[in-house]
């Protein structure tokens, strides 16, 4: 495909009627023009064409979870419990089968690159296998089978508690036993055209506080030149632990070790202090709102981080939903829950949050917006849904779902088309592997 013919697109300055974009042969936006120079061969794009959709924060194989952790009304422990039982069962062909599945998922509903914060590395009782990075690899090659970037933000995963308690059952599969066995495992890892390899900090639990002083003077952060994320402040029960062992908050914590600043982005940030707001600043925080409403965990303070110079990213991090666009609208419909008032964000900030914050996040500086020069990663929505019908075009995210998602295109190629993935049954994948586990 060289070109394609929006019947409207969300460009930076706004959306706009007939536009062709034309595509060069590295998969980049070579112009954006007016409907009357399209050239032959241009595909059509129906309905509102958007920019592509960062999911900042994603742990795939929780998708197996989804709509099995009701039972007793679904507590945390509910939901944790079953999330360790799956982890226990996978290996490298199951987690890839899986991946690919729930990637085609992602991609079905717009998403065109995914930050996969990567914790399952090993094999049961945290024995190695041949190749020690068989799970991150696999997560690589099913993103890639599934048509949409990753960055694997492969995790340091150390300890059970922040007193040091030792990893045990299911979670041996997660850790390196140190930092510099981790950082030794991690190097081996290479990034493709389609993937990126960064960096994770499970939480300031599961990562002591001497590893996180080695973590950003050592140059494990260099040498992988990618982004960093890490769990911050999901839950009050974490900020406890912290405050009683360490006698400060975990984002203190992590600004003390020197983890913060423009390529780190703390994922929840959910229950921060005044003080916890303004270190972040330069940093991003990215928020999961469907798993943070799945969960219990709360409404973190998305306005006064913005307000403080904090970039806002979306993630579906459990997939109890895939769906960028609720993810998207929860920004501002949290903050309204929380202030009782309307009225906290723009559409554009909220576009912004979805996609060239997020992909900003994950280390792709070039994709997100519809523009010459940028990656050409595009999402179109029908207008003519249920949904959508009598919308106006720039009220799209307070309306749509990803079920009204009919054409997805990442670096130029067309991935999903007429609300079809084109290379994976993502419905039929999915039952065969989640059911496999259970
Ligand atoms: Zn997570």
């Amino acid at each position: 495909v060289t070109a394609f013919l929006c019947d409207y697109a969300w460009l930076p300055d706004g959306i706009r009627h007939d536009v062709v974009l034309e595509v060069s042969s590295d998969g980049r936006i070579s112009s954006v023009s007016p409907v009357s120079s399209a050239g032959a061969g241009a595909v059509r794009l129906p309905g509102l064409t958007v920019p592509g959709f960062a999911n900042a924060h994603s742990h795939a194989f929780h998708r197996a979870l989804r709509g099995r952790t009701h039972h007793d009304r679904g507590t945390f422990w509910t939901w944790r419990d079953l999330m360790y039982a799956v982890a226990d069962r996978l290996d490298p062909d199951s987690y890839y089968r899986l991946a690919r599945a729930v990637y085609a998922e992602m991609a079905m509903a717009g998403v065109t690159c995914v930050g996969e914060f990567h914790y399952l590395h090993h094999a049961p009782g945290g024995v190695r296998y041949a190749d020690p990075n068989a799970m991150g690899e696999a997560l690589i090659a099913a993103a890639a089978d599934a048509g949409i970037r990753i960055t694997l933000l492969d995790t340091l995963y150390l300890q059970a508690g922040v007193d040091g308690a030792p990893l045990a059952g299911p979670q041996l599969r997660f850790g390196d036993g140190s930092l510099d066995g981790w950082a030794s495992r991690v190097s081996a890892l290479t990034a493709a055209p389609h993937a990126l390899i960064g960096a994770a900090i499970h939480s300031v639990r599961a990562v002591p506080a001497d590893a996180l002083a080695k973590f950003s003077s050592a140059g494990p952060v260099e040498a992988l030149d990618g982004p960093v994320h890490a769990h911050v402040s999901e839950q009050v029960a974490e900020n406890e632990a912290c405050r009683a062992f360490y006698g400060c908050t975990p984002v203190e914590l992590l600004a003390r070790h020197g983890i913060l600043g423009p390529d780190f982005s703390a994922v929840h940030a959910t229950h921060l202090t005044g003080s916890d707001i303004e270190l972040l600043s330069g940093s991003t925080a990215c928020f999961c709102p469907t798993t943070e409403r799945d969960l219990g965990d709360g409404i973190g303070p998305a306005r006064r981080l913005a307000d403080s110079g904090v970039r806002l990213t979306l993630g579906s991090d459990s997939h109890a939903v895939i769906d960028p666009l609720e993810e998207t609208r929860a920004l501002e419909l949290n903050e309204r829950l929380a202030a009782r008032t309307r009225g906290h964000f723009t559409q554009e900030e909220l576009l912004r949050a979805a996609t060239v914050d997020g992909h900003r996040s994950l280390g792709w500086d070039d994709a997100g917006s519809l523009a010459v020069g940028m990656r050409t990663d595009l999402v179109s929505l029908s207008l003519e849904s249920v949904r959508t019908a009598g919308i106006e075009l720039s009220g799209v995210l307070m309306a749509a779902t990803a079920a009204d998602i009919t054409h997805v295109v990442v670096d130029g190629r067309v991935v999903v088309a007429e609300g079809r993935h084109i290379g994976v049954d993502a419905a039929r994948e999915l039952t065969e592997t989640v059911c496999a586990l259970f």
